[in-house]
């Protein structure tokens, strides 16, 4: 019940130990208010990269006061390995190579987990309403991540498939699949023409990776079983001037020379800007007949934040100042994807939380260093955020399957960067 989530891949390369039994949720959050005035209580909402990290680092840390309690909180009880998710749309990766029970990390480690789905946070009480009961907190660590940005289309936000958890990867996966099926005794041309095409908003890292695997799943291995009678049209639209933009440009040019190669249609320059009676349309207003749109652009703040009385920049992240505490509320630090650094701004990246939280956990022990800069001049992401920004080359090319390339190129660098880790 608990343990939702078998892990053998270790993304890491870190031994974490093994699987630990499921424990008893219930009463965990009963044991957690008792423990009021023994030692500060630390709650981490939110079990993503900031989240996680947050509370390894501070479950390790040989500073905290005696009798500390961490209580790490999410709404599922796995960590999900996020850069891996287009491989579970695709069906080249299982749930169980992406995901980590956190009972794997509580196991180990000295923090404990609790699976709660958070609705408000009450800052003046200092606590969290949430759908196991009231939490309150001594400090608060909100690592919420971010959800999809629909900039106010409406039929985009009821119809586009958004693209961020497990469970949206596996949604995909089986839109894929299906539309396959019915494809298989639908003799309507227009209908044919919808059923497979597959239209995927934004040439990020997310974007382009999904439209290389959705290549693979539809033109690789469903001919293999399916009689298709046409090439299934995979489109990538990036409003930008080149896909993959915060790469190194040379690798950002071999990442679309490899798509296209492999025929995924790419636009650049233009946006989708609606859907309407079953086709795409684009800013320049061309319309493209589609069943299936993917949603990869745009992190907007979690509903979590904009219910709660936060400090928010420009309607968006938590604002918060050079040690990533919330303006306004010392004893609650924002990290990840879901706050907006007052005076510069960290990529939405997964290096982006384990980095804040390096620079936020000290200053939780009163130690506070500053978080630094970690944009260039031209505001694209600094070395610190590229060294860990991943683009999957597998299915690309011959050698390079179920490898990996991280941009570990910086400027000078050579285009392809380097291996990052290898399953298979
Ligand atoms: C498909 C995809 C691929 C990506 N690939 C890369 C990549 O290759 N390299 C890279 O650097 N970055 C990548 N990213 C971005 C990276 O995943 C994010 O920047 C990073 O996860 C942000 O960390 P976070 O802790 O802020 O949020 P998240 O990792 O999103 O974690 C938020 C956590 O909060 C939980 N949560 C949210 N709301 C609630 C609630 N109300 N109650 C309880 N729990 C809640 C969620 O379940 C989740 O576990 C990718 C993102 C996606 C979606």
């Amino acid at each position: 019940m608990f343990v939702d989530a078998a892990g053998g891949c270790r993304p890491h390369g870190r031994d974490y130990g093994d699987r630990n039994d499921a424990r008893v949720l219930s009463g965990i959050a009963a044991a957690v208010q008792s423990v009021s005035g023994v030692g500060p209580r630390i709650l981490i909402a939110g079990g993503g990269f900031g989240g996680l990290y947050a509370a390894l680092y501070l479950a390790r840390s040989p500073d905290r006061p005696p009798g500390t309690r961490i209580v790490l909180l999410d709404r599922k009880n796995f960590f999900t390995f996020t850069p891996l998710l287009a491989e579970v749309a695709s069906g080249s990766l299982g749930r169980e190579h992406v995901t980590q029970p956190y009972r794997v990390y509580t196991a180990k480690h000295e923090f404990e987990f609790l699976q709660a789905d958070i609705h408000v946070i009450e800052p003046q009480r200092k606590r969290l309403v949430t759908s196991i009961g009231q939490l309150s907190y001594d400090y608060l660590v909100l690592a919420l991540g971010g959800e999809p940005r629909y900039f106010g289309m409406e039929e985009v936000e009821r119809t586009a498939l958004p693209y961020q958890s497990l469970r949206h990867a596996l949604a995909l996966r089986d839109r894929g699949v299906g539309l396959v099926e019915q494809f298989q005794h639908t003799s309507d041309k227009t209908r044919r023409e919808a059923m497979m095409s597959f239209v995927i908003a934004g040439g990020g890292p997310a974007g382009s990776e999904v439209a290389g695997e959705l290549q693979h799943l539809l033109c690789d291995v469903v001919p293999r079983y399916y009689d298709l009678d046409v090439v299934p049209r995979i489109v990538l639209v990036e409003g930008g001037e080149e896909i993959l933009g915060q790469f190194d440009p040379r690798l950002a040019r071999e990442g679309h020379r490899l798509l296209e190669e492999r025929g995924v249609e790419i636009f650049v320059g233009v946006r989708v800007a609606g859907y309407e009676s079953g086709s795409v349309v684009l800013s320049d207003g061309e319309r493209i007949r589609a069943d299936t749109l993917v949603w990869t652009v745009g992190v907007g703040p979690s509903r979590v934040v904009t219910r709660s009385d936060l400090p928010r920049a420009n309607g968006g992240g938590v604002e918060v100042d050079e040690f990533l505490r919330v303006v306004g509320c010392p004893n609650i630090y924002a990290v990840g994807d879901c706050n907006h650094i007052v005076s510069n701004r960290l990529s939405a990246t997964a290096a982006a939380g384990p980095i804040q939280k390096s620079r936020r956990s000290p200053s939780i022990r009163g130690c506070g260093r500053r978080a630094t800069s970690r944009t260039t001049s031209s505001g694209a992401p600094s070395n610190a955020t590229r060294r860990t920004t991943l683009a999957r080359s597998s299915h690309w090319g011959p050698g390079k399957r179920w490898s990996r390339l991280s941009a570990t190129a910086g400027p000078d660098g050579p285009p392809g960067g380097c291996t990052a880790w290898s399953i298979s």
